[in-house]
């Protein structure tokens, strides 16, 4: 097995329990379940909230509800009760798996990585993840859960290209990330992919892109006419607030309603989770002057971990995968500046470190299908560049 480290990230847990917090599901081994049927353990959880375990869509997961959000098993002082009384190997696969990610491209190579909803992680406390290569690898023998990408790749379903393909494009990128401003990067690349899938239509059935198609894509970028790229600033404005929707505390879906009629112009925008209300022009002005760029060294190590992890490829195909790393220091930086209005201090450390944890829990993947939200951003952003064909 051949596996590679991702070098941003730096890792020991430090027991906060913070991603037992959480509330997306955890998924639980039958055996697991029947290792602690009946024991003093799961009696404790049923006492507090019922029951310990149900079944959701076939899979069995950790039972939680709107009045115990967090994972029954978590004990006072932020320690596993299933780890302490029966091990660590006694545990759901998937807390022992917990932050890491793996991803296998066609190449049969696994990219290691961790998720930044971990607090070791996001604070980089520990060693290089290198040197947890023994557990990683002992976790990847034992069935830990690897995203597999086989055969083709998507770009934009239904369009697909061979793994090659995406193997050369990623080093254009990769070499463009390193001699420009990331966002620029990311904008040409998004503006050359978009306007080259334009030039296509719209097939019913999976469609093979041409060799050479996506390398092709870097020469239209330059070619692109100013008025797109406005436009495209308009996509990230528009999908910027689209997702603050499911990173807000209160979930309240009025609110929702609220942050649509501020960005169609209707109205003030009016997010009480934030104690924010004023115009979306002044939201503007206080992430220029609040935030600015002082995170920007962290929001990039954020970025890089994700395309190492291959979140370009994962989530919904190439361009909202694209979309998806590009957004990420824009919500970030909003994220940061609400809830530092919220404590109406200017922006802090710890106001970016909340905002990191909830862009990577809820709009990476591990409580929201965001898939077709970047999906929806890809195809706006070439129905755009349809209106100016090259
Ligand atoms: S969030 Fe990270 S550091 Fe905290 S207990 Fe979980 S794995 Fe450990």
């Amino acid at each position: 097995m051949h596996v590679n480290y991702d070098p941003q990230i730096a890792y020991e847990c430090v027991q906060c329990g913070r991603g037992c917090f959480n509330r997306w599901d955890i998924n639980v081994e039958p055996e697991v379940a029947q290792s602690v049927r009946g024991h003093a353990l799961e009696l404790r959880v049923i006492q507090d909230r019922g029951q310990a375990f149900r079944e959701h869509e076939g899979q069995l997961i950790i039972h939680k509800d709107k009045d115990h959000p967090r994972c029954g098993f978590l004990k006072e002082d932020l320690l596993c009760s299933i780890h302490s009384e029966l091990g660590y190997q006694a545990k759901p696969l998937t807390c022992q798996q917990y932050p890491y990610v793996f991803v296998q491209t066609p190449d049969r190579q696994i990219h290691a990585s961790a998720v930044y909803s971990c607090t070791a992680v996001r604070e980089e406390l520990g060693p290089p993840l290198s040197e947890s290569r023994e557990s990683i690898e002992d976790l990847l023998r034992r069935g830990a859960r690897v995203h597999r990408l086989d055969g083709n790749i998507e770009v934009l379903p239904p369009f697909v290209t061979t793994y090659s393909e995406i193997q050369a494009y990623e080093a254009e990128l990769n070499r463009r990330l390193g001699q420009m401003p990331i966002s620029a990067a990311f904008e040409e690349a998004i503006l050359g992919l978009a306007n080259a899938l334009s030039s296509l239509g719209q097939p019913d059935e999976e469609l093979l892109l041409e060799e050479g198609f996506l390398a092709s894509t870097w020469g239209r970028a330059k070619l692109v006419p100013q008025e797109a790229r406005t436009n495209l600033q308009l996509v990230k404005t528009i999908l910027s607030m689209g997702l603050l929707k499911p990173c807000l505390p209160s979930q309240d879906r009025e609110v929702w309603k609220k942050i649509d009629a501020a960005v169609l112009g209707d109205a003030e925008l009016e997010i009480p989770d934030f104690n924010w209300h004023a115009p979306l022009s002044e939201l503007d002005l206080w992430l220029t002057e609040g935030v600015g760029h002082r995170f920007d060294g962290q929001i990039k190590r954020f970025q890089g971990s994700l395309l190492f992890r291959k979140a370009h490829l994962t989530m919904g195909g190439l361009l909202p995968g694209l979309i998806l790393v590009w957004i990420m220091p824009s919500i970030i930086r909003l994220l940061t500046g609400l809830h530092a209005w919220k404590e109406q201090v200017e922006s802090t450390q710890s106001n970016f470190l909340w905002a990191l944890e909830t862009a990577e829990t809820h709009l990476v993947g591990h409580t929201f299908d965001t898939v077709p939200v970047y999906q929806r951003a890809a195809w706006q952003s070439v129905a755009i560049s349809r209106s100016y064909p090259l």
